[in-house]
């Protein structure tokens, strides 16, 4: 018998949680919501498909299939499943100006949500309502809280140092905002009203567009907050990654600041001068004597626990194609645990992570049923055709699934484009590992290598640098078919791991990289090694690149709109003038000799 849904199907509303309550209060809501949830996940699918498909049936695109009847063998039947590209005619007109309320929608479009583009290769736009963005809010804030004070004590005496950062709003010829997802959930009352309670970056340091100044701005607050700093955090590992370098750029800079009490003359956004000038108010020669002793050792070995001493975990996405950055992020935290929150994407909030301390590799989403209607395609390895989808209540633990959604927001059967492996329930909610995005990352002939796959065969040739102190900073890839026969190229930033910024001289003549490019060979699938073998396809290329080439690449890809906070290095390149600028900082290349 289930037990009662308490009235949270689809009707949230931030606005409805003891906000102004103590944090207790906010927690034990938080996990007695998240026991609703998965206590009753399959009654409330049902509840929120009869919902979606009872307020939208009567829209232009629904209406095409179903002709006002909303029942869902007839949906499961007549209504496709479908990609972005099949839906962006009805967004596109939604964005020049056509009332929005009968095209694909009945609840009003507030904003259109704009993609990050590096994990599809393409920007896309989604319809934002405003109770959308309600659900997610409390999705991300509050229940990710409640999971996380079950396992970390005493996180309400401190402070997070985070480093978001906000895009500037475009506009639709029609007057719609348009702006990623996290520059919306910045923008929200709650952000606003949690931030100095929850993190050290005042409000407009994260508003600033310069990421530079922004990113200056959110680590001199850090260092002057020092003391009360328990948790680091970025959306994904990357920036994180990415910040650090930064950090090891200023920090002298940073520590003159303090020890002055002036800030520097090329910080010139005003909200942050202005925000600084609060708490960089007064000469503090100590502070800066410490952390500079920090940061002066040449070994910056757990540079984040010698800076921060009280964090207690750090707060980052490290699963999919996030993994990569791992052993970096692990060598400058020194055994501070990652927590990887949530699974979500510009189209929805879908997944949190219970259990937020476990190991990397063990760190499974539970499915929020509340935020979608869910459907699950198995992926068949051995079958070309695709297998009929099934409910949340029918997944298998151990097999692998493309997620499918219907959303509140106009999403019906929709591709997410991420393959999920179902790894156990939690209550009656599924759990899962992110496994990849889906589709072939590459392809010369028959073979077709997937992002998985590679990461795989990249990880394992990497283990071969790895003794000689060799790290590989990232990697991107793609498939050269201008070459006869085609050939897969893969792009490596490599850096010596301690000391030494430059890899020795004698080091592009060796024969290692050569190794790693046979170690990637054999390591990918049987195909491939087959068409390999009959010379149809060519050996396989590393390009080794400059140090700094994935932050040159990040910035390209922010200059077309990309949202910092969002970014994931693209594992194919797809732009020409991606190509371009890569090609133009190779130092290197190296070819199979199998
Ligand atoms: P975007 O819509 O640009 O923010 O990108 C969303 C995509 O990021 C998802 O579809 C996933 O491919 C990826 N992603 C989001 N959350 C995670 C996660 N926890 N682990 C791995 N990949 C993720």
């Amino acid at each position: 018998m289930a037990m009662p849904i308490s009235g949270l199907a689809s009707c949230w509303n931030y606005k409805s949680f003891d906000l102004m309550g103590t944090n207790g209060s906010i927690i034990e809501s938080g996990l007695k919501i998240i026991q609703d949830l998965t206590t009753n996940a399959y009654e409330i699918q049902q509840q929120v498909f009869n919902e979606i498909l009872t307020q939208n049936v009567h829209t232009e695109y629904l209406d095409k299939f179903l002709h006002g009847n909303p029942d869902k063998n007839l949906f499961k039947e007549k209504v496709p499943i479908v990609n972005y590209e099949d839906i962006k005619p009805y967004i596109e007109r939604i964005a020049n100006g056509e009332p929005s309320d009968h095209i694909i929608l009945a609840e009003p479009v507030i904003e259109l949500t704009h993609s990050s583009g590096t994990s599809s290769g393409k920007n896309k736009l989604m319809p934002l309502t405003a109770k959308d963005l309600d659900r997610r809010i409390i999705a991300r804030n509050i229940l990710p809280w409640s999971v996380i004070n079950k396992y970390v004590d005493g996180l309400e005496h401190g402070k997070g140092m985070y480093l978001f950062f906000a895009r500037p709003d475009m506009m639709t010829p029609s007057g719609l905002k348009v702006r990623p997802i996290l520059t919306s959930y910045l923008g929200t009352r709650l952000f606003k009203k949690q931030i100095s309670d929850l993190y050290t970056s005042p409000y407009s340091t994260i508003l600033c567009l310069d990421i530079n100044q922004s990113m200056y701005c959110q680590f001199l607050c850090g260092l002057l907050r020092r003391d009360e700093v328990l948790r680091i955090g970025a959306v994904f590992s990357f920036v994180l990654g990415r910040a650090i370098r930064f950090l090891k750029e200023y920090w002298r800079e940073l520590c003159d600041n303090i020890r002055t009490g002036q800030l520097s003359d090329w910080i010139t956004d005003l909200g942050c001068r202005d925000a600084l000038s609060a708490i960089l108010n007064k000469p503090n020669p100590e502070l800066a004597e410490s952390i500079e002793s920090v940061c002066s050792c040449e070994a910056w070995e757990g540079i984040i626990k010698r800076i921060w001493p009280k964090t207690k975990y750090v707060d980052v996405i490290i699963t999919g194609s996030m993994a990569q950055y791992i052993p970096t992020l692990e060598f400058y935290c020194d055994g501070i645990p990652f927590v990887s929150s949530y699974y979500a994407c510009s189209e929805g909030f879908f997944g949190i992570n219970l259990e937020p301390l476990s190991k990397p590799s063990d760190i499974s989403y539970t499915l929020l049923p509340n935020m979608a209607f869910y459907e699950f395609i198995p992926i068949n390895q051995n079958k070309e055709e695709e297998i009929e989808p099934v409910e949340l209540g029918d997944v298998k633990i151990g097999q692998c699934y493309e997620i499918v959604v219907t959303t509140f927001t106009g999403l019906y059967r929709y591709r997410v484009g991420d393959i999920l492996k179902v790894t156990g329930f939690h209550n009656n909610a599924p759990q899962f590992r992110f496994v990849e995005r889906k589709g072939v990352l590459l392809s010369i002939d028959i073979e077709k290598t997937s992002e998985d796959t590679l990461l795989k065969a990249v990880t394992k040739a990497t283990l071969h640098i790895e003794p000689l102190g060799i790290v590989l900073m990232d990697y991107s890839s793609y498939a050269d078919a201008s070459s006869i026969p085609g050939h897969y190229v893969l792009f490596w930033e490599l850096k010596m791991r301690e000391g030494m910024d430059d890899l020795p001289a004698e080091f592009h003549n060796s024969k290692i990289v050569e190794e790693c490019c046979n170690i990637v060979e054999d390591s990918l699938d049987y195909v491939y090694r087959v068409m390999r073998k009959d010379k149809r396809i060519g050996p396989l290329e590393i390009r080794v690149v400059k140090q700094g080439t994935f932050d040159v690449l990040m910035g390209f890809f922010v200059s077309k709109g990309t949202s910092i906070s969002q970014y994931k290095t693209p594992r194919c390149i797809k732009s020409e003038d991606a190509l371009k600028m890569m090609d133009s900082m190779v130092v290197g290349r190296y070819f199979s000799q199998n």
